[in-house]
């Protein structure tokens, strides 16, 4: 009789289940759902140093962001970033009415969820002052304690040395923001200059958002600073970016870094090992771009010749790229030049003279200074 009633009892509850699963009143219409996956941006390893994806340069509710800290994280979760980093403003909080300010508020808020989801979430805030100097981001503070906020002028250099007695690392944001509206603004000033000397400047902000910031690269290649590009992104970045396109990445800073740790992203940015990366565009110092280039770009043996009259034979060979990366590549030949671009993952046909030893490409999609590209030559 007992076990009887046990069986009962387990067809009961089998059978139930299976109702359940069946009709619980809810038809499940998940057509139009996001699938949930991560992106993979493929960029290959460089000099044995793993090329991170990173954003030092965000705003949450916290400060005039529109979007709660774990949408952040969500964010760069699916674009396949490495790291971020939300970088509240420390004198400028237009939300304060309806949510509590505090500069790592947003970290705190984050920080379980950024561990979860693999996301190194690094400390950080904007200082900022007005224009100019203008906006400094300052990454690795310790706390938002000692941070000034008076906004007078006078105060500027004390803001600066609250960050830097953290040990943090400064750069120069968007540094030509107000060209158009505060004449002498977008200059090496004094005030910068000064930090520079001081070494309590490390970086400048070359890439904000869309906008690339052309002298701003030759100050850091002259003065050897870091080169950043990053989104300062207030609303979704989907608002932004058309993200639903696949291919289309965000603006942001490739770190070149011994591992993807915090502390190897620190020593890569203090090295100055950066690239950045908006649109289909690459910014940073020559040695860089071009390790970058080699590092996803190869050339096949010669596969196939035929004779011709004039010139002897020509050539076919591959080129291939085995990044996200997009390379754009103009040849001169006398007047005339050859462009030929190399897609995210993708291959071209080349050809030469059997007499011709290397082909020598300007890569237009690059910039080692404001007004020239990196040269690459490719051996035959
Ligand atoms: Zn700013
Ligand atoms: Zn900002």
């Amino acid at each position: 009789m007992r076990r009887r009633s046990i069986l009962l009892a387990l067809i009961t509850a089998t059978s139930m289940s299976v109702f359940a699963q069946q009709d619980d009143g809810i038809m499940q219409l998940k057509e139009f759902r996001n699938p949930k996956k991560r992106e993979v941006i493929n960029i290959p390893n460089v000099n044995n140093y793993q090329v991170l994806k990173c954003d030092f340069h965000m705003h949450t509710v916290f400060t005039d962001g529109h979007v709660w800290p774990n949408v952040r994280v969500q964010e760069a979760w699916k674009e396949g970033l490495d790291a971020i980093s939300f970088t509240e403003h420390v004198e400028y909080t237009p939300h304060k009415k309806d949510v509590i300010p505090g500069n790592l508020r947003s970290y705190e808020l984050a920080k379980k969820m950024a561990a979860e989801n693999n996301i190194l979430l690094i400390k950080g805030t904007e200082i900022t002052r007005g224009t100019p100097p203008g906006h400094f981001n300052a990454l690795f503070i310790q706390d938002d304690k000692n941070l000034i906020v008076d906004n007078s002028s006078s105060l500027d250099e004390k803001a600066i040395q609250a960050a830097v007695d953290q040990n943090s690392f400064i750069f120069w944001n968007h540094p030509g923001w107000k060209a158009a509206t505060i004449k002498g603004s977008y200059e090496w000033i004094p005030f910068v200059e000064k930090m520079y000397a001081e070494k309590k400047l490390h970086g400048i902000e070359v890439v904000n958002g869309f906008g690339f910031h052309k002298k701003a690269l030759d100050w850091a290649l002259d003065r050897n600073l870091t080169v950043i590009g990053n989104t300062d992104i207030h609303n979704l970045i989907a608002h932004d970016y058309d993200i639903s396109r696949s291919g289309i990445h965000r603006t942001m800073t490739l770190v070149m870094a011994r591992d993807r740790s915090a502390v190897s992203i620190r020593e890569a940015l203090e090295q100055g090992r950066t690239v950045a990366w908006s649109s289909n565009y690459l910014f940073g110092k020559e040695e860089h771009l071009r390790d970058l280039f080699y590092a996803c770009v190869t050339l096949s043996p010669a596969y196939h010749h035929t004779a011709s009259t004039k010139n002897g034979n020509t050539n076919y060979y591959e080129l291939t790229n085995n990044s996200d990366l997009y390379f754009e590549l103009e040849l001169k030949e006398g007047n005339a030049t050859k462009k030929l671009t190399l897609y995210p993952e993708s291959t071209q046909v080349l050809t030469a003279s059997s007499g011709q030893t290397a082909l020598t490409y300007e890569v237009v999609s690059t910039y080692i200074r404001s007004d020239r590209h990196l040269q690459i030559k490719l051996a035959l």
